[in-house]
């Protein structure tokens, strides 16, 4: 068992939000993937066989485009929603707690 003395650097804003976009690949036996960005987020597994190995980095070595267009409308919509459901509370409040 190895102990890393440091922390790895934290990994950039666009990572933390939409994920790491892993691309795999396979060395003989080994398939290994490793972040896009950069961040030095990855890993590796061994299978029984390089045949093996190379059809499971096939398998999930996907363009993230698709992924990313589902993920962002979400993202990006969120605070909007919270902000205009806040105002539509306060507005709420305001008008029904005026005595007049
Ligand atoms: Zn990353």
């Amino acid at each position: 068992m190895t102990t890393h003395a440091s922390r790895p650097p934290a990994p950039p804003l666009s990572c933390r939000l939409l994920d790491h976009r892993h691309r795999f690949r396979s060395e003989g036996a080994v398939m290994a993937w490793a972040c896009e960005r950069g961040c030095g987020a990855g890993g590796s597994k061994e299978y029984a066989s390089a045949r093996a190995a190379a059809h499971y980095a096939a398998a999930f070595d996907r363009p993230a485009s698709g992924d990313l267009g589902r993920k962002a409308p979400l993202l990006g919509m969120f605070p909007l929603r919270v902000w205009r459901w806040l105002r539509q509370r306060r507005e709420g409040v305001v008008a029904t707690g005026v005595a007049r």
